[in-house]
């Protein structure tokens, strides 16, 4: 999977995405990143990308004419998204339609400020997508959430293969049973009994009834 991002911060990029799972995947090919500084299409000499909003009114809008040019760099888009509070909010059916094409080629695009000129939208074929009903600053976090939630149920990415995504909290619609390691007592907190008991039938029933829903 490709993901292609457009951003006017490029230095928050791989962020998240360079630790852990999702990093170690990306060193071994399982996903791959460019990253499109938005400003190197800048509208003039001072690298301007934004500009006032038509009817007045406080905040600034990304300019089509510094985006447009920007995802035309782009060789090979594949389908464009663009990050928005509007959109279509991520869950983790939605990641597993995104991620169906494991040679999938996607572009991101990061708003900032009060977002980008609605031109953009209607000149491409652009999926919105929301991550949640709060307002972010910039899309750059969003990114990263979609591509850390779409690169970790990918093939070969967790230890555990495909048991630990299917054991995955949210596709089984719970939110997931309490966890315990090592120690087995702590602080006088002991591990339910059940859990030490190796009995596979119990402990999946204990799990079931405990989860959080
Ligand atoms: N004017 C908008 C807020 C823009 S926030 C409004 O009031 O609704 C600036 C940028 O952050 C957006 O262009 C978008 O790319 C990103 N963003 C903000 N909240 C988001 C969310 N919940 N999900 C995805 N992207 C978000």
């Amino acid at each position: 999977m490709h993901f292609n991002i457009l951003t006017i911060f490029p230095e928050l990029f791989p962020g998240t995405l360079g630790a852990g799972v999702v990093g170690r995947a990306r060193d071994k090919g399982i996903w791959s990143m460019d990253v499109i500084n938005i400003r190197d299409f800048a509208v003039n000499n001072y690298g301007s990308v934004d500009d006032e909003q038509f009817g007045g009114g406080a905040g600034m809008v990304m300019r089509a004419d510094a985006i447009g040019p920007a995802i035309d760099s782009i060789k090979n888009p594949g389908k464009i998204i663009y990050f928005s509070p509007r959109g279509v909010q991520l869950n983790q059916k939605l990641v597993r339609e995104f991620v169906a094409d494991k040679n999938a080629i996607y572009t991101l695009l990061c708003g900032r400020y009060e977002g980008i000129d609605e031109r953009v939208l209607d000149e491409y074929d652009i999926t919105e997508v929301s991550i949640g009903d709060y307002i972010l600053s910039g899309g750059e976090i969003a990114a990263q959430v979609f591509v850390d939630s779409c690169v970790r149920v990918m093939d070969n990415v967790l230890h555990g293969g495909a048991d630990s995504t299917e054991n995955e909290s949210f596709e089984i619609g719970g939110l997931e049973w309490p966890l315990y390691t090592r120690p087995s007592v702590w602080r006088g907190h002991k591990v339910p009994e059940v859990l030490l008991s190796g009995h596979h039938g119990n402990i999946e029933r204990w799990r079931i009834k405990n989860e959080h829903y």
